[in-house]
């Protein structure tokens, strides 16, 4: 038997020029976290995003989330709001500061953060006497959270906002980047985001302050002495030199990216949009998705596990929707406010390859094997 060629979910996808600006970090020795290649990467971002905004480029996204929670001032008993809907990385950072998660479920039109629910869990917290630190709203799939009704709300009470857009690079709402929304925000450049630098991740704030001390933070926390001196304790944080050579070739296609998979998504629906039995996500009016993963809903738990083992019979990767926090084992002590909407997603949702490397005979494959499945 001949095995089909492989296609995977979400592949790394090289533009071309990043060879040239890693070799530039090889030929003149600058292998380190720091060099002409990290700030130079921390720029291209800054003038992507523009706003004024300061980025600091690091180890991965999970740090920069670590990093974000810590400029909060969250500490040992506090409690963190977090999108239950989410990959564990959001979550992750607030139990290494000895806080504790409570997680909001999301609403049906973005997939993310219900600003009633987030309200909710708000008043309860104050109610018993314990105000969350902090807010971490995330653009899953690249698909905007309600950025409006959440920031009202993050704002009425004072509690600063993270935003997660790990997976929303080049994503907007009302023609504005996400990354720049909340007090701070937070990029990762893993293997299957839209960009990528192997691993790394950054942190963006507004306030160049907070990024001077994410840096101090991300580098061991040195004091200005010719000795080494400690008055904080810090972390390895800071991102190679050499990856974010890779990050600077990278950004030179970003908007490609985005078109392309902009593109597959656009595809899959002239493709799959007759089908009865599959529902795609929308966007509302200003929202603009970059649409890292094309994601359908099927009517069943059945149906959505028929047609993943179907593909992957033919060599082809598809996955469930992320698994909701306040459904892992890890987080089951935590508090929730939830409603059954991302339980009901992770049931009937399917994730379909969607890297910018695909073909259109890639997609025609895909296609037809869920055509086919589903007239069984
Ligand atoms: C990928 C991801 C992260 C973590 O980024 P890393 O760079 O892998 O540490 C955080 N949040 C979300 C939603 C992600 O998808």
């Amino acid at each position: 038997m001949i095995t089909k060629s492989k296609i995977w979910l979400s592949s790394p996808h090289m533009g071309g020029s990043e060879e040239t600006f890693v070799k530039e970090a090889f030929d003149t020795n600058w292998i380190a976290p720091l060099g002409p290649n990290v700030d130079a990467f921390e720029k291209s971002i800054e003038d992507y995003l523009g706003n004024d905004l300061n980025v600091a480029v690091l180890s991965s996204g999970t740090a920069a989330i670590h990093l974000a929670l810590e400029l909060l001032g969250v500490t040992d008993g506090d409690e963190v709001i977090c999108q239950s809907f989410t990959f564990s990385a959001s979550a992750n950072p607030i139990t290494y500061l000895g806080a504790k998660p409570v997680f909001v479920d999301s609403e049906r039109e973005t997939w993310n953060m219900s600003p009633q629910l987030l309200e909710k869990a708000i008043l309860a917290g104050i109610a018993k006497g314990k105000k969350p630190k902090a807010i971490i709203a995330v653009h899953l799939y690249g698909m905007p959270y309600k950025v409006g009704e959440i920031t009202a709300i993050a704002d009425r009470f004072k509690i600063p906002i993270v935003e997660d857009s790990a997976e929303a690079l080049g994503s907007t709402y009302n023609n504005m980047p996400c990354g720049g929304f909340g007090k701070l925000g937070v990029l990762s450049f893993n293997g299957n985001k839209i960009i990528t630098t192997s691993g790394g991740g950054a942190l963006v704030s507004k306030c160049l302050e907070l990024k001077s001390k994410a840096v101090f933070l991300a580098t061991q926390a040195r004091d200005n002495a010719p000795h080494y001196q400690h008055s904080h304790i810090g972390y390895n944080y800071r991102m190679s030199n050499v990856l974010a050579g890779i990050g600077r070739g990278q950004m030179k296609v970003l908007e490609e990216r985005v078109m392309a998979r902009r593109r597959n998504h656009k595809y899959y629906i002239e493709k799959l949009g007759k089908q009865t039995a599959i529902e795609f996500l929308k966007e509302p009016m200003g929202f603009h998705s970059n649409r890292w993963l094309s994601c359908i809903l099927f009517p069943s738990y059945d149906t959505r596990e028929k047609i993943r083992l179907a593909l992957l019979d033919e060599n082809i990767e598809s996955r469930p929707l992320w698994k909701p926090m306040h459904l892992q084992p890890v987080f089951s002590d935590c508090a929730q406010f939830v409603d059954g909407t991302s339980e009901d997603l992770f049931n009937r949702g399917l994730c379909l390859p969607s890297g910018s490397n695909l073909s259109e005979n890639d997609l025609d494959r895909v296609a037809e094997i869920i055509i086919k499945t589903l007239a069984i």
